[in-house]
């Protein structure tokens, strides 16, 4: 029997996507839209939309992946654990959704020693607008 949210999403999606977030693969290195971002904005769920990192914790891991320090708020992502490939890792997915994200490693910079490991086909980014200081300039 198939549900249909999820034939919604398998249209709304890409395959890439939709493999990532609800089948928890793993896109390749190097390959991702946000790996190489380096515009200010937030990155939300693909799925649900819920926002889940922002550009400002977003470093260079060498990983070809994004990776984040921090997330916007600790209740925005949930962990798990993985035993999947023989190892021990710690899954993150969506805390609104349950869309997998990527894996959390204990090796990241200051200030949390975090490395959020993320597929950009689980994000969509969202820049932020030039200018944002309120609507003065608005007519
Ligand atoms: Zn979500």
């Amino acid at each position: 029997m198939k549900q249909p949210e999820q034939e919604d999403l398998r249209s709304r999606l890409t395959p890439l996507q939709y493999s990532v977030t609800q089948e928890a693969q793993t896109e390749r290195p190097f390959t991702g839209v946000y790996w190489d971002n380096h515009a200010q904005g937030t990155y939300r769920c693909v799925v649900c939309a819920e926002p889940l990192f922002d550009s400002g914790t977003k470093f260079e891991s060498g990983s070809g992946w994004p990776s984040f320090y921090d997330v916007v708020d600790k209740g925005r992502v949930t962990q798990k654990r993985d035993f999947s490939h023989g190892m021990l890792r710690t899954e993150v997915v969506c805390a609104n959704c349950g869309a997998h994200l990527g894996h959390l490693f204990p090796d990241g910079p200051n200030p949390t020693g975090l490395r959020y490991c993320i597929n950009s086909a689980s994000l969509a980014f969202e820049a932020q607008p030039q200018s944002a200081a309120g609507d003065a300039d608005l007519v």
